[in-house]
């Protein structure tokens, strides 16, 4: 049977030992090359979902269907194959700070989970290619030799992003992105994965506290809200009502304002100048 959907998650449910229940039977579907950003408060259950997609959280009940496979079923071995089609991008970047930005990058062939050891493993030329293009496309070339802990945040997500793409995925999840730049560095970093996810013909699901970077750059909007999808639209849906159901009260106006007026300073800027 052929899948409609890439991602197909019916009546998820996560319940965490200490018995909070963070999503309370989640259903979502996500198309091929979707680009959707997933927002709420914090604590609505946005990371609880997105790591359930990879099982770095395993699921209390649901499925969770990623190209007709049932994640949910999978044992170590085949979760570990299923995990090479999924990459992940993560707010404090997890890179190893005392290895090479090169290193790195490597290090996502073998999986996000992959062991420190793996690194040392030999890797073929083609993938060593693969990870210099990437870096080029990242603007990091120059950094090839760089140790990570000598990069700013937005050189050590780019870090993170090329080695979430090494791996040639065709879903990308990623967790909070720009949780730790400044807004400027968040809206570069943005607009670089969404260019790549559209170049790499990926869907992807950004979990993402900042609504007007959600509206900005995604092609739709998931609101959760206390483990429960409230919202699922485009992102000119996304009006005050809607922003008071996900999130309560609260002024919404102004923050938007001042990002669109300083999406409009980037322009003026040199926009692709790594920072
Ligand atoms: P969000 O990403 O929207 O901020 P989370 O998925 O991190 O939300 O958290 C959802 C709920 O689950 C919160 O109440 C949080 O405290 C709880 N939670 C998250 N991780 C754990 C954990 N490892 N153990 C227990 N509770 C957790």
């Amino acid at each position: 049977m052929v899948e409609k959907h890439m991602v197909s998650i019916s009546n998820l449910v996560k319940k965490y030992p200490s018995g909070q229940e963070a999503l309370k039977g989640v259903n979502l579907e996500v198309n091929a090359n979707e680009i959707l950003a997933l927002i709420g408060p914090s604590g609505a259950g946005k990371s609880t979902l997105i790591r359930c997609v990879n099982r770095l959280v395993e699921p209390t009940s649901g499925k969770i269907i990623i190209n007709g496979i049932d994640v949910c079923t999978l044992g170590y071995k085949a979760l570990r194959m299923q995990r090479r089609k999924i990459g992940m991008i993560f707010q404090e970047y997890a890179l190893v700070d005392r290895l090479t930005v090169m290193e790195n990058v490597l290090s996502g062939q073998l999986g996000y989970t992959g062991t420190f050891k793996s690194i040392f493993r030999k890797f073929p030329p083609d993938v060593v290619d693969s990870a210099i293009k990437l870096l080029e496309r990242v603007g990091l070339l120059d950094y090839v030799d760089s140790r990570a802990d000598q990069l700013s945040g937005g050189q050590r997500q780019r870090v993170g992003i090329a080695r979430a793409l090494i791996q040639r995925p065709d879903l990308l999840l990623v967790d909070e992105p720009t949780a730790s730049l400044d807004p400027k560095t968040a809206r570069q970093i943005m607009r670089l994965i969404v260019e790549l996810v559209i170049e790499y013909k990926l869907a992807v699901i950004i979990n993402i506290h900042d609504v007007q970077l959600a509206q900005m750059f995604a092609q739709r909007i998931v609101g959760l809200r206390d483990g429960i999808v409230v919202y699922d639209g485009t992102p000119d849906q996304v009006d005050n009502s809607v922003l008071t159901e996900i999130y309560g009260e609260e002024d919404w106006d102004q923050g938007k304002k001042r990002h669109a007026q300083e999406e409009d300073d980037d322009e003026d800027d040199d926009i692709d100048q790594v920072e």
